[in-house]
């Protein structure tokens, strides 16, 4: 999202507050992972006052209200959300707001008054409140070399969009704005097969379609003048935990392609079609058998499987958050541009605890391409055509929805 790459890129120690009345420095804390800045230091150079009730963390600064939820990476400034990297939180009876907060959003609502200097890690208060038009303009993320987090993996397979869009200039292909990097995590891979693709010609399993349908994806996102990351580019094994990680500085959303199939049985043959999951509790018979397969993978892994505990524990976390929301949105636009041009047709929406979406922090789909039992989804699935055809719908769906959520940010967004 927006100024994630500077901040990701540039990870400072400390930021400087340099305001009409004196320059602080207030260090910065990676000790969650992310960059984040203790409220109490930037009480005093900017004259923040912070509430904290509960869970709510309300911030004013600058005229302006942020509301902020413990654990919650989210902002709500008047009546939308916006997603931050990073979520606020309390050590040793210390409040932390993340930096991407004070260097993205702050300056963004403030009409000119506050302005981020991603080189010095500067946030300049100016002297006069700026006159003129108070409504928010985007501004576009500098450009910045990646930087890799140090708990994030490099990526497997970074491929720059081409051409970068100018300020305010909407790229001709798909109208949209702002640079956005997507995370593509083609399903299962080296020795863990997927599902064996009962339909699908010659040695074919769910791995080798959803790395063909996940290379194409990469193409046609970066021919619409997308990022794109592969979590995997080869026949190599990501462990379920870490396929998230590729999601976390420089990611806008996460979606993972897999192929559904089922077990021996009077509906092996005869279910058929595309459904798209968001992380959630599993509600029926059928979501749980699709969420146990894509988390039976760890069974292939060499790390320390995750218990229940801990996901449910993650899970719980999560479901507080906005963010799941917007996953949720992503489902319904992916599942509703593949279904469209499916011949299975469409299963819809669904919800279950998958453990490779759990990590992503940003909103995050698994899109169950069709079955490898039905023989015409299988067909569909492994022709040029039918890869072509799901690709460019759930091409589609990313790309309305980061309309929907560009239009969030400058039409309901603050200032107006
Ligand atoms: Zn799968």
């Amino acid at each position: 999202m927006i100024a994630l790459v500077v901040v990701a890129a540039l990870l400072p120690q400390q930021v400087l507050i340099a305001t009409p009345r004196g320059q602080a420095s207030v260090p910065v804390s990676m000790e969650r992972g992310v960059a984040a800045v203790a409220a109490a230091r930037l009480a005093q150079p900017l004259g923040l006052v912070v509430s904290l009730e509960g869970m709510a963390v309300r911030v004013v600064l600058g005229g302006r209200t942020f509301d902020f939820d413990l654990g919650a990476p989210f902002v709500r400034i008047g009546d939308a959300a916006y997603p931050l990297v990073g979520a606020p939180y309390v050590v040793r009876d210390t409040l932390f707001l993340p930096l991407h907060w004070l260097a993205d959003y702050v300056p963004r609502v403030s009409a000119g008054r506050y302005r981020w200097d991603p080189v010095r890690s500067r946030l300049e208060e100016s002297a006069t409140l700026a006159v003129g038009p108070t409504a928010v303009t985007l501004s576009p993320p500098p450009a910045a070399a990646p930087a890799a987090a140090a708990s994030v993996p490099p990526p497997v397979t970074a491929v720059p969009a081409a051409p970068t869009i100018a300020a305010g200039t909407p790229n001709p292909i798909t109208g949209l704005r702002l640079s956005h990097t997507i995370v593509v995590d083609p399903g299962h891979g080296g020795i863990d097969p997927g599902n064996p693709g009962l339909t699908f010609p010659g040695h074919l399993a769910e791995k080798d379609v959803t790395l063909a349908i996940g290379r194409l994806l990469r193409a046609e996102l970066v021919r619409r003048g997308l990022s794109v990351v592969l979590t995997r580019s080869t026949d190599t094994l990501i462990d379920l935990a870490d396929r998230p990680l590729f999601c976390r500085a420089e990611c806008d959303l996460f979606v993972s392609i897999h192929v559904n199939s089922m077990p021996k049985g009077p509906r092996q043959g005869r279910a058929s079609g595309v459904e798209t999951y968001f992380l959630s509790d599993a509600k029926t018979e059928d979501q749980k058998r699709v969420t146990q397969m894509e988390n039976d993978a760890m069974r292939f892994e060499t790390a320390t499987p995750v218990g229940d505990g801990p996901l449910a524990f993650i899970l719980k976390d999560l479901q507080l958050n906005e963010y799941l929301r917007e996953s949720a949105r992503l489902a319904d636009l992916v599942q509703g541009r593949v279904s469209a041009v499916h011949p299975g047709g469409d299963r819809g929406v669904q919800q279950g605890p998958f453990l490779v979406l759990a990590a992503a922090r940003r909103p995050a789909v698994l899109v169950e391409t069709g079955f490898a039992t039905h023989k015409e989804d299988g067909a569909f699935l492994t022709s040029a055509m039918g890869q072509r055809k799901i690709v460019n719908a759930i091409a589609d769906g990313i790309v309305a929805y980061l309309l929907e959520f560009e239009r969030k940010l400058a039409v309901g967004g603050p200032g107006r």
